[in-house]
């Protein structure tokens, strides 16, 4: 784990952890807006710019605005804290705002569309309660509006045109601040989501591409390994190998056991794989691939090594034998052709007594006779 730098640790504890994105960016919009209103507050009041219990209403929006993050970012409350966050901001807050703040004048109407965006943004899984919250973000503002024709009396206006003017700057840097870090979790929250997106198809490929008893790869892992080494011209052999007299394993000891067998032989097969950057392939039933790059005659000795390995092993009921057809790759040659002359080889071995290898250049080598 990487050590967290002072400032990671310290929004870590105010913001929370990032990988959830849009509680992250809430409690920031809670410390940025309870913050704000406390700012306000004090301008209000020192500067004179607005009827003193607008001071108090937003000294305590800002208590009452901390109090939700703070259960929201300790008590484990996000979604119910939101909830009345919303409600908060929508019936009360901008309201308020409103009519202390020069009505469609001031900053509010502004503030307002903030609101319907980050509602409509961050409240993505609330269902119904975003729906209400982005109607009354629409509704409300239209009947402050007519409010403010109908009733002109009740908005307290600015003194002068340069506290209006400094009332709409600050709230202007304090929205697009807001609207800054919506975009910012949206944009964090879609690039976690595609991340996560890209892995599960990851772990599906490689699950579409495994054989779930041994582990291996299967066919369609083989074809897109072939398909990927056309037109390369690199030297590379391929590898049919079949399990001797299995059928009768299995009549013997069960079929679990011949499970166990295939397992084993599996993990044989994959270790020559991986010491040869090749790929180890379950065909069905217990027949294989081995996709090695290397020359016929080298991988004929990995898979003498190979048969070496099986005849010291350790299973229960003795050791098993394969036969086994190698071809070494032609130049443009076609996946069906290629897979074609090593089964033809197979079959040969199979033919000629089993426990074969045969290869196209080298007619065969016998590996060392083992049988059940
Ligand atoms: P040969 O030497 O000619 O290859 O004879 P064989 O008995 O090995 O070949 P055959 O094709 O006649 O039999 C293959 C057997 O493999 C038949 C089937 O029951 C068994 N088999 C196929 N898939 C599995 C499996 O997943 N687990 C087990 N235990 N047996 C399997
Ligand atoms: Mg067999
Ligand atoms: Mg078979």
């Amino acid at each position: 784990m990487p050590v967290k730098s002072p400032l990671d640790q310290l929004l870590y504890f105010l913001l929370g952890n990032k990988l959830s994105p849009y509680q992250y960016t809430h409690h920031a919009v809670l410390l940025v807006g309870g913050f704000g209103y406390l700012a306000c507050s004090v301008f209000n009041y020192i500067f004179e710019t607005a009827d003193i219990i607008l001071s108090y209403a937003q000294l305590a929006l800002f208590v009452l605005i901390m109090g939700i993050w703070y259960r929201s970012r300790f008590h484990n409350q996000y979604r119910r804290m939101a909830l009345i966050f919303m409600f908060l901001l929508v019936l009360v807050a901008l309201p308020i705002n409103w009519v202390y703040n020069a009505g469609l004048a001031g900053p509010t109407y502004f503030l307002n569309l903030c609101t319907l965006a980050y509602i409509s943004v961050a409240f993505r899984d609330f269902g119904v309660y975003r729906k209400l919250g982005i109607s009354l973000a629409v509704v409300i503002p239209l009947i402050l509006m007519w409010l403010d024709l109908t009733h002109p009396e009740l908005i307290f206006s600015y003194p002068d045109e340069l506290t209006r003017a400094l009332d709409l700057s600050f709230s202007f840097v304090v929205t697009a601040g807001l609207l800054l870090m919506m975009m910012g979790s949206y944009s964090r929250r879609y690039r976690l989501e595609r991340d996560k997106a890209e892995h599960l198809a990851d772990q599906l490929r490689i699950l579409s591409e495994q054989d779930p008893l041994t582990g291996l790869h299967n066919r369609r892992a083989m074809d897109r390994y072939l398909d990927s080494l056309k037109g390369r011209g690199a030297v590379f052999s391929l590898a049919i190998l079949d399990l001797d007299h299995f059928k009768k394993l299995n009549d013997r000891f069960g079929h679990s056991y011949g499970d166990e067998v295939l397992c084993f032989y599996s993990k044989e097969l994959n270790r020559v794989a991986l010491n040869n950057k090749g790929l180890a392939v379950r065909l069905g039933g217990e027949e294989f691939v081995l996709l090695l790059p290397m020359s016929e005659e080298q991988a004929v000795d990995q898979i003498q090594g190979l048969a070496d390995a099986l005849c010291e092993n350790t299973l229960e009921h003795g050791a098993v034998t394969f036969s086994a057809g190698v071809v070494e790759r032609h130049e443009g040659e076609s996946r069906d052709l290629l897979m074609q002359r090593a089964d033809h080889l197979l079959y040969a071995a199979k033919d000629a007594g089993r426990n074969r290898i045969f290869s196209q250049k080298q007619q065969y080598a016998e590996t060392e006779k083992m049988a059940v």
